[in-house]
């Protein structure tokens, strides 16, 4: 349950931050439980990345938190995309060249910087006045980690002036964290050696260095020649390798993390084979139930942590070439109904009944589907192909080919051409204009992408 703060309506705090930093805090009686309208969205009005709103909160001073949240409910996020100069105050990171054009801006600093241990990490960036406009190196749309990099500090309790170095060894390496394969690049593996478990240069020293587990590593990067990616790129899809790591590290059991990234040694590929989504799938490997198959993307990013994940009598079986399946966990549906099955909302075997008669429907209505896509095509390309040969048989009739005075006549129109290609391009158009009267095949084709939702 919400609560709503004294300046009424203006913003609203949830039930989690209300607990985590108010409840005995200088603010707990400005405020109120309020009940969120069925037909609005809220969100929370205090969550920042960095904790600022809540160390504000901490402070005491109603009238500046009050105006802080106002601004930055003004500010929205940060995208880390041009902005003009002086829309903004830019900070850069302490000892850092001007001319490095390091830039962060007023919400990353408020964020992460103000009120923090960190806070003597950045200075204001000495205004060069060579450009009009700059954008925040430091947003999380640049891939970086370096906010990330500071939870790890702060795990850590590292000092100031050992965290700036850290930032200084984090922006000499390549970023890590788009869909963008690294060219070349050098990783580092586990000294328990695991086959195709490897991470960047940039994970090295954004979380291998500030959380103290450089044991675990090999102490040298190495080069893989071609393109290849880092197995704690989250952006991209592979097992969820970072969220273990993060376990061991804080739990000091390093075999949870080990067992995690064994995983990598078995995978078909990396990223992981694409969900062919509502068309079977030949071949594959399938986790899951005989009713609910589940394919090796959805298991590994998905299904994995799950209540049922060491349960399902499939575990990785290999398809054969001839036999094909479609993945049973691909939509936000079917995840959210596999979901209620884990909370105990809904039994298993009610959810496997379901997958049968999804599969079933899947049988009646998928064939049909892709027929009327074969038609959707076939007529627009051949009305497409008849237009340009009737163009190009125009194109014919403006030289003259016949012999002069002949003349042909369209049995259509009656027209009188000077060369053949003129009747020619005239049935042509008359073809394709029949293909395009014909009932669109797209509203029957939509009538059944609609029923097919319903399983979705
Ligand atoms: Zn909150
Ligand atoms: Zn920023
Ligand atoms: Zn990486
Ligand atoms: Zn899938």
């Amino acid at each position: 349950m919400p609560r709503a703060g004294e300046t009424d309506g203006r913003h609203a705090v949830c039930e989690a931050c209300f607990e985590d930093t108010f409840v005995g805090g200088p603010f707990e009686a400005r405020y109120a439980i309020a009940e969120q309208p069925a037909d609005l969205g809220w969100c929370c009005d205090v969550w920042d990345a960095g904790g600022f709103a809540h160390r504000l909160a901490l402070k005491g001073d109603w009238a500046s938190y009050v105006d802080h949240l106002s601004r930055r409910g003004l500010m929205g996020a940060c995208d880390g995309q041009f902005k003009m100069v002086q829309e903004t105050r830019w900070w850069t990171v302490r000892g850092m060249e001007p001319n490095s054009n390091f830039h962060i801006c007023e919400l990353c600093y408020m964020d992460m910087f103000k009120d923090t241990r960190w806070e003597g990490v950045v200075e204001p960036f000495a205004d060069q006045g060579v450009s009009s406009e700059r954008c925040c190196d430091w947003s999380p749309s640049k891939n970086l980690n370096l906010s990330t990099a500071i939870s790890a500090a702060d795990r850590r309790k590292m000092g100031a002036e050992e965290f700036r170095r850290t930032i200084f060894a984090i922006l000499s390496k390549p970023a890590c964290g788009g869909r963008e394969p690294l060219q070349d690049g050098r990783y580092y593996s586990l000294r328990a050696s695991i086959p195709n478990f490897d991470i960047c240069e940039s994970c090295y020293e954004s979380y291998v260095v500030p959380l103290g587990a450089r044991q675990f590593f090999a102490d040298t990067p190495t080069v893989v020649p071609g393109a290849g990616f880092c197995c704690f790129n989250r952006a991209v899809p592979q097992p969820q390798y970072f969220p273990r790591f993060i376990d061991a590290v804080q739990s000091g059991d390093w075999n949870l993390f080990l067992e995690r990234a064994r995983i990598a040694a078995s995978l078909t590929s990396l990223p992981l084979p694409p969900c062919a989504g509502i068309d079977a799938k030949q071949g594959g490997r399938w986790w899951g139930w005989p009713d609910c198959t589940i394919c090796e993307h959805c298991y590994y990013t998905f299904a994995m942590d799950t209540k049922f994940a060491s349960e399902m009598p499939l575990q990785g079986m290999v398809g054969g070439a001839e036999e094909s399946r479609i993945c049973s966990l691909f939509s936000d549906g079917q995840r959210r109904r596999y979901m209620d099955v884990c909370a105990g909302k809904t039994s298993l075997e009610q959810f496997l009944g379901f997958c049968r008669e999804r599969a079933a429907q899947w049988e009646v209505l998928w064939p049909a589907i892709q027929r009327l896509q074969v038609q959707v095509s076939n007529t627009y390309w051949r009305a497409q192909n008849l237009r340009i040969l009737a163009h190009s048989a125009r194109m014919g009739n403006a030289i003259t080919f016949g012999s002069p005075g002949t003349t042909y006549n369209s049995t259509t129109t009656g027209r009188q051409y000077n060369s053949f290609s003129g009747v020619q391009a005239e049935q042509y158009d008359a073809e394709a204009a029949a293909l395009e009267r014909m009932p669109d095949p797209r509203a029957e084709q939509a009538g059944l992408l609609a029923k097919w939702g319903e399983w979705e």
